[in-house]
């Protein structure tokens, strides 16, 4: 199903002049609950992977950091659980089946090698404004679904690859024994949307931001913020900075400023509902992955546009 994001309720770049040059494309992803194959663009599905070539793992053991440890059946049925249960106290059969609040299971698990979950696949046929090598077409992020100390996001891998060099599948991919809750990612279809996105206001130059100002004195409307920065799972763009405040990333290996590549959203839209799509009733919850970043923040990775080859570096924000 097609999802549409509502137009802003003005032109921007015509009330706003000089706006229009910090205007980016942006695909929004829409990612809602599926049961994507690996032939599918996914959030959380399975990865098109060559059967002979290592599944990445993570050998930190004892720097991971342990929480919660469940395995990943048990996350999935618990969902089921909670989902089932939506507006109604549990039965007594469901809370047999939940996990205490308490329980963890061992802490050893957590220091053997952890196979990676994959976190993302897109194609690019699926993906308009798709971002990677020119002979690729497909983008994949995994990450460990562990904490580690002192990191307060993921450990990543992202790849590129051409579909025609995959050969022989995988079928099924190793699973990690125990996963924190907040790393497994439901699986979703995405919808990709090609939208357009605005900086976050204090990367723009002084004469704009008093524009904005001043445009937002003039009509008491919903201000810039409300508008401005695409929130949720998303490709390109703009991030938002609004944990630091303003901030660039540059390539360690070549110094070039680096640009967003890949959003990891904790919310599809705000309460007021700015950002639901039209196809979807206002009654609707914001419809997560069950991804939380460091209990609710977004995860910005950016991308060298000098090389593809450079390093990905992330920030959360
Ligand atoms: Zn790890
Ligand atoms: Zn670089």
């Amino acid at each position: 199903m097609v999802r549409t994001t509502p137009p802003r309720p003005f032109d921007v770049d015509d009330v706003i002049p000089g706006l229009r040059e910090y205007r980016a494309g942006a695909t929004r992803l829409h990612p809602r609950a599926g049961a994507p194959g690996v032939a599918d663009s996914s959030i959380g599905g399975p990865l098109l992977w060559p059967a002979d070539e290592p599944w990445p793992v993570c050998d930190a053991g004892d720097d991971h950091e342990v929480d919660t440890l469940l395995a990943p059946a048990t996350v999935r049925r618990s969902r089921e659980i909670r989902a089932a249960a939506a507006g109604r106290s549990f039965t007594a059969a469901e809370l047999a089946e939940l996990p205490g609040i308490r329980f963890s299971e061992p802490e050893e698990l957590a220091r053997q090698s952890i196979p990676m979950i994959p976190v993302a696949q897109l194609y690019r046929r699926d993906v308009p404004g798709f971002l990677g090598p020119d002979d690729t077409d497909l983008f994949q992020v995994l990450w460990c679904p562990l904490f580690h100390a002192e990191d307060m996001t993921p450990r990543i891998r992202v790849l590129w690859r051409r579909t025609a060099d995959v050969g022989e599948p995988l079928t099924a991919a190793p699973e990690p024994p125990v996963v924190e809750e907040d790393h497994l990612p439901n699986p979703c279809a995405v919808h990709p949307e090609r939208v357009s996105d605005y900086p976050y206001r204090e990367i723009l130059p002084e004469p704009l931001r008093a524009r904005i100002a001043a445009w937002e004195a003039q009509t008491g409307g919903p201000g810039y913020r409300a508008w401005s920065v695409v929130p949720g799972w998303k490709v390109g763009g703009h991030p938002s900075w609004r944990m630091t405040g303003p901030g660039t990333m540059h390539c360690r290996t070549c110094g070039t400023e680096m640009r967003l590549l890949f959003t990891v959203g904790f919310g599809e839209w705000d309460e007021a509902g700015w950002w639901r799509p039209i196809e979807e009733p206002a009654g609707d919850t914001d419809p997560m992955t069950e991804v939380v970043i460091n209990r609710g923040f977004d995860w910005y990775l950016f991308h060298c546009p000098a090389s593809f080859d450079h390093p990905i570096d992330t920030v959360m924000q």
